[in-house]
């Protein structure tokens, strides 16, 4: 039984030394490969005398990408990818949120990261292809625990600072297992890489090959503007598994795309991160009958799923798939505003997590981290953290739980996890902009900012531009006369909702 995720590999490079763990657009890296390459990264951060500290990671997805999280995880640091096309000002608030100790990029990043390294040394990933110690990476190893961290995801933090979900081996391990179990992943299993390696989507496409021999196919995120090359590539990898956010999957039913192309061999198709709706769920399930489904559920707080629901009857077009049962060593708990567990169908309360998969809070935040980790409010005699995860849901007549809505502001749009806050501070935080509410009309699927203040609407989506990721740069702006406040004194985000969102949002 693994107890680090390193341990996957040194088992799995004796059994499939030379099988392809990973191919992107342009290289394909074997086990052994990967390993060697890790090798050479892991060495040189022990040679800096470097443990247990944060490496951010500012690469493109590649098989690169992996080499580095890897080689961090066998130098017992741990990494913290984060997108290189993320603006400088959301970069500099993580890179001071994580004071890291490296940045590993590569020659085409190298001088954007140096200019937010703050001090921190900067490495390019192609030098490390040789000359490596392997015994003083293995003992190094031995002084690495299942509880230590592995890596660190920035999500949307609702004050405009993003926050540092804090993940260990033992989460990822476990949750690894419990997926390549449940779903027979195994040494034939091709995936079909949808996500950025910078979000928990991407867990098992990263470290399921590691387990069982499979292999990823790193599917470049531009190309999905173009289903029909994403198909392409699936054909010609012969991917037979995809675990994508639900809007890409809607996205190839809204085009029709499967009517026009060869069928690719897909044996299981799983989602993840927001709602599937039904109806674009059928139009897959038509097109392949025998193939497996699953809606899994769950916040990057709690590694990547901690509930699953594996489709196994029919749902009409305007049915809400549920959100299923508590995936292994994880227990799904329900609380009404009296903090009182529900059992009874269709009580609506809040979900909390407990188990393995929880994170250990966020990285330098010890206040959010308060506000989320908290004692379980059914346990008193012992100290015990569980996640609230803001998510309300409900029991249907099956005992399955089934997902209502978000208690708080926090949106997925395009599967991207956003807080509505983190993009009205930053409108506020342009000079001239005295007060903003950013709403989501999720029927039209738009983020639009209301703002008072003295800055035309190009100018304030320019500026937005430089200081959010593309997907929290809202389409529709409107400037205002007057801001409208509630009986609180704040923003008013539902009035502000009802005069711009669609009626039927
Ligand atoms: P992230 O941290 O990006 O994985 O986002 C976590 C949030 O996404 C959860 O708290 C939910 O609000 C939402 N979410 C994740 N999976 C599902 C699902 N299967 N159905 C509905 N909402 C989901």
């Amino acid at each position: 039984m693994a107890i680090l995720i390193t341990d996957y590999l040194e088992d799995t490079v004796k059994t499939y030394p030379d099988k392809i763990a990973f191919v992107d657009r342009l290289h394909t890296i074997t086990f052994c490969e990967l390993r060697k390459r890790a090798f050479c990264v892991a060495d040189s951060l022990i040679d800096r005398g470097l443990i247990k500290k944060p490496v951010l990671v500012f690469l493109e997805k590649s098989v690169e990408c992996i080499v580095a999280f890897m080689g961090v995880a066998y130098s017992g640091n741990f990494y913290s990818p984060i997108d290189t096309k993320m603006p400088m000002e959301r970069i500099e608030k993580i890179v001071g949120t994580l004071s890291p100790a490296v940045i590993i990029t590569d020659e085409k990043h190298k001088e954007v990261a140096t200019q937010f390294s703050n001090g921190a040394e900067v490495i390019t990933i192609e030098k490390y292809n040789t000359g490596y110690d392997p015994q003083k990476v293995l003992n190094r190893t031995k002084k690495i625990i299942d509880t230590d961290v592995l890596y660190v995801l920035f999500t949307s933090g609702s004050t405009g600072m993003p926050k540092g979900v804090i993940i260990n081996h033992r989460a990822v391990v476990d949750f690894t297992d419990w997926i390549c179990k449940t779903y027979s992943f195994d040494e034939n299993t091709v995936f079909g890489n949808q996500a950025q390696l910078y979000f928990d989507l991407s867990i098992q496409d990263v470290y399921a090959p590691l387990k069982t021999g499979a292999t990823t196919v790193l599917i470049p995120n531009r190309m999905f503007i173009q289903p029909l090359r994403v198909w392409k590539t699936i054909l010609e990898c012969k991917v037979n598994t995809l675990v994508w956010i639900p809007s890409m999957i809607s996205m190839f039913a809204n085009l029709d795309i499967l009517a026009n192309v060869e069928k690719a061999p897909l044996e299981k198709v799983l989602f993840c991160g927001e709602v599937m709706p039904v109806k674009q769920l059928n139009y897959w399930i038509e097109n392949y009958p025998k193939t497996i489904f699953a809606n899994l559920y769950g916040p990057t707080e709690c590694t990547e799923a901690c509930t699953y629901f594996t489709i196994n009857r029919r749902f009409n077009d305007d049915e809400v798939l549920p959100m299923g049962i508590a995936c292994e060593n994880s227990e799904t708990i329900v609380l009404d505003e009296h903090e009182q567990l529900v059992t009874e169908p269709d009580h609506i309360g809040e979900l909390y997590m407990r188990g393995t998969c929880l994170s250990l809070g966020y990285y330098n935040n010890p206040e959010k981290t308060k506000e989320a980790f908290v004692q379980n409010p059914l346990n008193n005699s012992y100290p015990e953290l569980v996640y609230k995860t803001g998510d309300l849901v409900r029991y249907n007549e099956y005992g399955e739980l089934v997902y209502v809505s978000r208690k708080d502001f926090q949106i997925k749009h395009r599967g991207y996890r956003i807080e509505l806050g983190e993009i009205d501070a930053a409108a506020t935080s342009i000079s001239g902009i005295e007060y903003a509410c950013c709403v989501f009309d999720s029927y039209e699927d738009k983020l639009i900012l209301a703002y008072k203040g003295d800055v035309t609407e190009p100018e304030a989506k320019k500026q937005l531009e430089a200081k959010l990721q593309d997907y929290m740069v809202p389409t529709e702006y409107h400037r205002m006369d007057h801001m409208l406040f509630n009986l609180n004194g704040k923003v008013d985000r539902k009035a502000i909702e009802k005069i711009f969102c669609s009626p039927q949002n």
